[in-house]
């Protein structure tokens, strides 16, 4: 069947089951529909407002198209108010998690990497995402009147999606870039595109039986460089959020357009003899093992000091890593890993080998030459700071190990390791001063302390979540407020009632 044959097919049935009032079998819908509230004056609250469907739900094969109609959603939802923007997401957190296991899968099955319990999880947490509730104004009173600073949308922003987390990464920017009354259109990554236009369909087919708007989501199905840069281009496309590499983070900016950019990492963590070694064991493993190591926040190198790594090391075999010896290290590297030599005496250059990104720990195992039991969590083995493992950001269940002389070597060394992403540290740690000296000095987007990586997202730790933490360009952990614009309001000698 041709490409074009099942995109037409596909139209007709959504198209079908949404005149029908039903949904796609393998997606649950959003939780049984309020009855609209129609007074019978025709006005906006009215359902026979609602514009014709045109049996897309979001999914577009052109970007601009996409654009053009997320610009049109955008104009709907200012009409609606703020209850439809409170509706959208109330929608989008219900169906995220329960349609987790089959998204889940659906993601997992399409880009073949991370695992399948945290694909869900990512899903099942949408939930900590914050909403309308975040849109305080900001109100001054004096004996010149009132004076109110409002948070405002953009319009439409244009988003890109990393093959990491496409789901979770989508679903969290629609509730926060729509809790801010925008629309958004999605350029998601190719290798993640399927499984990203499943969800927008179903978020738009069930907000358009709630609210009568239509594709607040949009995405483009095949995107390619081309379609990010129309999307970029598109004169109703008001700032950029991208969520991915350095590639795409350079692309952005420069683009002319504002872009929040959420970036690449390289996650390091110092642990000190004041720390628990088991506390810190159980941590790194559970933060570098997470989804393989997917995550941008993940724990990808350890810094021990020497007087502790040899106990740190025990401890992470006795809560299950597994330690590599020299020769499974060197076997494994090789593998992971394309070294080109430098030329003219200069530095070589290692390049991640993409077949072992977010791979299950028995596959990087196989190819160190050891055979493992299914459901070991990580490996690790000691190695030297300049090692690929260290310098990359790998992605995988496999975290290295180097030993440092001091608090100033480990600072260091994390430095380097860190690369001037300022995105993430780690440090296990009861010293004071220690604490203060690596945060200070790591300048990172989020500094943890004695806990695993996602604490730093409230999966643990105190704080709200999202998949985009907008690292280079410093608007942190996005949240609704991140796609405003503050407007201000004056009333000039009236209004103030003491
Ligand atoms: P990637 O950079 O390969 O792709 C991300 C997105 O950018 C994709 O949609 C891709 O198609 C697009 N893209 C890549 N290069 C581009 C270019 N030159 N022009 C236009 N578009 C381009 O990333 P990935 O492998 O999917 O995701 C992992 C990366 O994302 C890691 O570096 C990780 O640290 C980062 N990440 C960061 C965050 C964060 O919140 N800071 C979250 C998740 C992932």
């Amino acid at each position: 069947m041709s490409a074009v044959n099942e995109t037409l097919i596909r139209d007709v049935v959504a198209d079908v089951l949404a005149r029908l009032g039903g949904a796609p079998a393998a997606t649950k819908s959003a939780p049984a529909p309020s009855p609209k509230t129609d007074c019978g004056c025709g006005g906006k609250g009215a359902a026979s407002s609602a514009p014709a469907l045109r049996g897309k739900f979001g999914v577009f094969s052109d970007a601009n198209e996409a654009c053009a109609a997320a610009h049109e959603s955008f104009l709907q939802l200012q009409k609606a108010g703020v209850a439809a923007r409170v509706k959208i997401v109330e929608i989008v957190k219900a169906m995220a998690e329960s349609n987790a296991e089959v998204w889940g899968k659906l993601e997992l099955d399409e880009t073949k990497i991370g695992r399948l319990d945290h694909k869900i999880e990512k899903l099942k947490i949408i939930k900590l995402v914050p909403g309308v509730e975040w849109l305080r104004p900001d109100a001054r009173s004096g004996d010149h009147g009132i004076t109110l600073e409002e948070y405002t949308p953009f319009g439409v922003v244009g988003a890109v999606t990393p093959s990491t987390h496409s789901i979770p990464t989508l679903s969290g920017n629609v509730v926060n870039i729509c809790a801010a009354g925008n629309a958004v259109v999605f350029n998601p990554h190719p290798s993640a595109a399927r499984c990203a236009a499943v969800a927008v369909r179903a978020y738009n087919e069930a907000i358009y039986r709630e609210t009568g708007i239509e594709n607040i989501a949009t995405i483009i199905e095949k995107p390619s460089m081309e379609s990010f840069a129309a999307m970029c281009k598109h004169d109703a496309v008001r700032i950029l959020l991208v969520t991915g590499g350095p590639g795409v983070v350079k692309a952005a900016m420069q683009t002319g357009k504002r872009a929040i950019c959420a970036g690449p990492g390289n996650p390091p963590v110092y642990v000190d003899d004041t720390a628990c070694m088991r506390r810190a064991a159980k941590a790194i493993i559970q933060g570098a093992s997470y989804d393989n190591n997917l995550l941008c926040i993940g724990e990808k190198e350890v810094f021990a000091l020497e007087s502790i790594a040899d106990k740190l090391m025990a401890q992470m075999e006795q809560n299950g890593a597994v330690k590599l010896t020299n020769a499974q290290l060197d076997a494994l590297t090789k593998a992971a890993f394309t070294i080109t030599p430098g030329q003219g005496g200069g530095c070589s250059h290692a390049a991640v080998n993409k077949d072992f990104i977010g791979k299950d720990p028995i596959v990087l195992a196989k190819a160190a030459g050891v055979n493992l039991p299914s459901g070991t969590q990580l490996l690790f083995a000691e190695t030297g700071a300049d090692h690929p493992f260290v310098v990359e950001e790998q992605m995988m269940p496999f975290i290295p190990i180097i030993r440092v002389k001091n608090l100033a070597e480990g600072v260091k060394r994390s430095l380097e390791a860190e690369h001037g992403y300022k995105h993430t540290s780690i440090i296990h740690s009861h010293d004071l001063e220690a604490l203060t000296e690596m945060g200070r000095a790591l300048d990172t987007t989020l500094f943890i302390k004695n806990g695993p990586c996602m604490s730093g997202l409230g999966l643990g730790g105190e704080g709200y979540l999202s998949f985009s933490i907008a690292t280079p360009t410093g608007e942190g952990v996005s949240n609704p407020r991140t796609f405003t614009r503050v407007r201000r309001c004056v009333m000039v000698d009236n209004l103030k009632i003491y």
